[in-house]
C-alpha cells in the first residue's frame, strides 16, 4: 500500500503549498479532527471549520450517490481512519449548512508516522456537481430521443447520417447499423432530391426549417408523407457541423384529414341539394339536381335518373335526367316497371359488370348499357313514392372497375330518399294544380251559362213591371228584380274571377272625375238601401284620374256595400276623398263588426270569409276582385280594423295611366 510518510507527528509544514491550490484539501488527526484545510475546501463546504475542534464530517450531512443518507461511520474518511487504507475515488453528496448540495469525488488517504502508526488522514475533494448535472441532462435527452415515436436523425454537412434513433428505425425501416454512414439521399424519392440542396443551404446559413411537409422513402420503397423539422447543429465553438432532423410520419393524419374534408364536402352537397329541391316543385328540376349531385358525390363518370310520371289526365310517361352524358343518349323511352327491375332490392351494385350475375343475358337491369356506354362499375338505387311503389331509379356508371364504395351506397340511398320526398311533393302539387285548373274552367263555364238565362229573366221582369198596375204585383216584381240583380252581380263576380285567372281582365282607361263618380254611387246606393246613410266627410271639388271607370266604380261599390253589410247595428257609413299630385285616396269607414288581425291577413284572398258572419250572405269574392282591380291600376289597398268597433278600407289610385309592363 502506498503511504504518505512524514518526518514526525506534527502538522505537515507544506501548508503554504496547498493553501492556494484549486483542489479542495484538508487533513485531520487520527480522531478525525480537522487540523488543516485550504481555501478551496472552505469554499466547497461553504463553511470554515475550527481547526482541532471540527471533525471531518463538520456540520454537513453526507449522502450516497443514489441520494440515501450515509451513516457517518460509512463515510470514506471514517473508513480510511478505521481501516487505515485509502478509499480514493469515492463519490458522495454533501448537504452544506445552507442546505445546498454538492457532488464530490473524494480521495481520503491515511497518514502514518515513521513508525508506521496512523496519525491522521488527508483528503482531496473534487467538485463534480456540474458534470453530474450535465450527465443527467444528457441521459434524459438520450432517453427522450430513444423513446420518441418521431424519427430523430443527425447528419453532417455532406448529408451523411451520423445518428439514428428507434423512431427513425420504425418509420423508415433501416436499423442504426444499416444506415449510419450512408447518405441521406437514400431516404429521398428521386423526384424530390433537389430538396436536400435547399435544406443544406438553409442549414449552412444557420436557418431552421420548420414543419416542412414532404414525401420520403422507406427501406421497402414505400412513399410516406412526413413533416420535417431540420435545425443546424453547432460545435463548442459555434461552427455549424451538421443538422438534426425530426421527421414525423403524417400519412395517417393526412388521410384522416382528407377523409374528414371529403365527408364534410359530401354532407354539404347532401344538405344543399336537400334544401334546394325541398322547396322546389318542378319535377324536371328535381330530377336534374339529384342526378348531378349523385354523380358528383360518387365520382361516377355518368348518371341517369329514370322516373315514371303521371300527367294531368293520368297518362304515364318516362322522364329522365342525365349527368356526364347528353340526354339524347337514351332517346325516347316508355315507362318501365321499376318494382320489377329492382325486385325489392335497396341497391344494385357491380364492381365489374362483366362478372355480375345476369350480364349479357338480356337483363333489363343493365339496360343502361343499351346506350353503349362504357360501363364497368355500376350502382343503381330505387326511388320510391309515398305509396311504396318504386317510381324510378338512379343509375350511376364508370368505365373503371371498383369505383363505388360502401360509403357511396349510403350517400346515394340518402339522395334517393330526399329525391322521393321532393318528387312526391311535386306530384302532389301537379295534382292540386290540375284540380285547380278544372275548378277555374268550371267557374268560367258555369258563370257564362248562368248569365244568359238570368239576363232573359231580368228582361221579362222589366217588361212585366211596365205593364203591371196592381200594387201587390208591382211589389213582387220589384222584389224579384232586386234578387235577379243580386244574382247578376254574383255571376259577374264569378266571371271576373275566371277572367283574372285566365289573365283576360282588360282595363279601359279614361280620364274622369272620381268625386263626381262617388256622388253618383252614393246616390244609387241610397236609392236601393234604406238602412244606412252614406256621409261624404271630405272631398276636393274635383279629383281627375286616368283609370277604368267601370272597374273603379266596382271597387268603390264593393267597399260601400261591405261597410253596410258588415255593420248591421249601425246606420252610417263614412266616406272621404283626398287628392294629391300623385293620386287620389278613397276611404270607407264603418262602425261594424270589425276584423281580427289574423282575418285582416286573409280577406283579400278569393273565397275567404271571416268566421262569425255566416248569417250575412256572400261568396268571398268582392275584396279579392277589388284588390285585383287596384293592383292592376298600380294602386294600393289598405285595411284598418278592430273587432267589434268597425273597419276602415282605403285605396290609392295613381293619377296618370301607368306605363305598360315590359
Ligand atoms: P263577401 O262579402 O262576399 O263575403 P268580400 O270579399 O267582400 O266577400 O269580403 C270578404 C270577407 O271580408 C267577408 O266575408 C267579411 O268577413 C270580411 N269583410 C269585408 N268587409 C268587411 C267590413 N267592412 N267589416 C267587417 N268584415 C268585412
Amino acid at each position: 500500500m502506498q503511504q504518505t510518510i512524514l518526518s514526525d507527528d506534527t502538522v505537515p509544514n507544506f501548508t503554504e503549498l496547498f493553501h492556494d491550490s484549486p483542489l479542495a484539501i484538508y487533513t485531520c488527526d487520527k480522531n478525525g479532527y480537522i487540523n488543516f484545510f485550504n481555501r478551496s475546501a472552505a469554499e466547497l463546504w461553504n463553511n470554515t471549520p475550527e481547526v482541532g475542534k471540527t471533525r471531518w464530517c463538520g456540520s454537513w450531512k453526507i449522502y450516497h450517490p443514489d441520494g440515501k443518507l450515509m451513516a457517518l461511520d460509512e463515510c470514506p474518511m471514517a473508513l480510511t481512519l478505521k481501516q487505515e487504507r485509502s478509499f480514493g475515488g469515492s463519490e458522495i453528496i454533501i448537504e452544506r449548512p445552507d442546505h445546498t448540495f454538492r457532488t464530490l469525488l473524494v480521495f481520503p488517504k491515511p497518514i502514518f508516522n515513521t513508525a508506521g502508526v496512523l496519525t491522521g488522514a488527508h483528503n482531496t475533494m473534487v467538485d463534480i456537481t456540474s458534470q453530474k448535472k450535465q450527465e443527467e441532462k444528457q441521459s434524459i435527452l438520450s432517453a427522450i430521443v430513444e423513446s420518441s415515436d418521431d424519427a430523430i436523425i443527425s447528419k453532417n454537412l455532406n448529408g451523411i447520417i451520423t445518428s439514428w434513433n428507434k423512431g427513425a428505425q420504425k418509420i423508415f425501416g433501416y436499423t442504426e447499423d444499416e444506415i449510419i454512414g450512408k447518405s441521406v439521399y437514400v431516404l429521398i424519392p428521386y423526384e424530390l432530391q433537389a430538396e436536400e440542396n435547399v435544406i443544406i443551404t438553409n442549414i449552412k446559413a444557420g436557418k431552421k426549417i420548420d414543419h416542412f411537409q414532404t414525401v420520403r422513402l422507406t427501406k421497402s420503397g414505400k412513399k410516406i408523407n412526413i413533416s420535417l423539422t431540420v435545425s443546424p447543429v453547432k460545435d463548442m465553438y459555434g461552427n455549424i457541423t451538421g443538422a438534426s432532423k425530426i421527421a414525423r410520419d403524417i400519412t395517417d393524419q393526412l388521410q384522416k384529414e382528407q377523409a374528414l374534408k371529403q365527408g364534410a364536402q359530401r354532407l354539404e352537397i347532401l344538405n344543399s341539394i336537400g334544401k334546394d329541391i325541398a322547396g322546389n316543385l318542378d319535377t324536371g328540376y328535381i330530377l336534374q339536381k339529384v342526378t348531378d349531385a349523385a354523380t358528383q358525390i360518387t365520382t361516377a363518370a355518368f348518371g341517369v335518373f329514370f322516373y315514371n310520371s303521371t300527367g294531368e289526365n293520368g297518362e304515364a310517361s318516362m322522364l329522365s335526367a342525365t349527368a356526364g352524358i347528353p340526354k339524347e343518349t337514351f332517346g325516347k323511352i316508355g315507362t318501365t316497371s321499376f318494382d320489377e327491375l329492382f325486385g325489392g332490392k335497396k341497391i344494385i351494385k357491380a364492381d365489374n359488370i362483366a362478372n355480375a350475375v345476369g350480364y349479357g343475358k338480356n337483363n333489363t337491369h343493365f339496360g343502361i348499357l343499351n346506350a353503349q356506354l362504357p360501363v364497368v362499375s355500376y350502382l343503381a338505387v330505387p326511388v320510391t313514392g309515398s305509396s311504396g311503389k318504386v317510381l324510378g331509379g338512379l343509375f350511376l356508371g364508370h368505365p373503371e372497375p371498383c369505383v363505388f364504395t360502401t360509403e357511396h351506397d349510403e350517400l346515394v340511398m340518402n339522395i334517393a330518399s330526399v329525391a322521393s320526398v321532393a318528387l312526391d311533393n311535386s306530384k302532389l302539387f301537379d295534382e292540386v294544380k290540375a284540380l285547380n285548373n278544372r275548378k277555374d274552367e268550371f267557374i268560367a263555364l258555369a258563370s257564362h251559362e248562368l248569365k244568359t238565362p238570368v239576363t232573359t229573366i231580368k228582361g221579362y221582369l222589366q217588361i212585366l213591371q211596365q205593364n203591371e198596375t196592381g200594387k201587390l204585383g208591382q211589389l213582387f216584381l220589384e222584389k224579384s228584380l232586386r234578387q235577379v240583380n243580386k244574382l247578376t252581380s254574383l255571376i259577374s263576380d264569378l266571371l271576373d274571377v275566371s277572367k283574372i285567372e285566365a289573365g283576360k281582365l282588360q282595363l279601359n282607361y279614361e280620364t274622369f272625375d272620381l268625386h263626381a263618380l262617388m256622388l253618383d254611387i252614393i246616390e244609387t246606393i241610397h236609392y236601393s238601401n234604406s238602412t244606412h246613410t252614406i256621409i261624404l266627410d271630405a272631398a276636393p271639388a274635383q279629383a281627375l284620374i286616368e283609370a277604368d271607370k267601370q272597374r273603379i266604380e266596382q271597387a268603390v261599390v264593393n267597399l260601400l256595400t261591405n261597410a253596410i253589410k258588415y255593420s248591421p247595428g249601425a246606420d252610417k257609413v263614412f266616406v272621404s276623398l283626398a287628392s294629391t299630385a300623385n293620386g287620389t285616396t278613397i276611404n270607407v269607414k264603418d262602425n261594424g263588426i270589425g276584423l281580427t288581425e289574423e282575418q285582416q291577413q286573409h280577406i283579400f284572398t278569393r273565397f275567404y270569409r271571416a268566421d262569425g258572419n255566416s248569417n250575412i250572405s256572400g261568396l268571398g269574392l268582392g275584396l279579392y276582385l277589388t284588390k285585383e282591380i287596384i293592383d292592376r291600376h298600380h294602386g294600393q289597398i289598405f285595411v284598418k280594423s278592430e273587432m267589434g268597433k268597425g273597419s276602415e278600407f282605403s285605396f290609392f289610385i295613381p293619377s296618370g295611366k301607368p306605363a305598360p309592363l315590359p
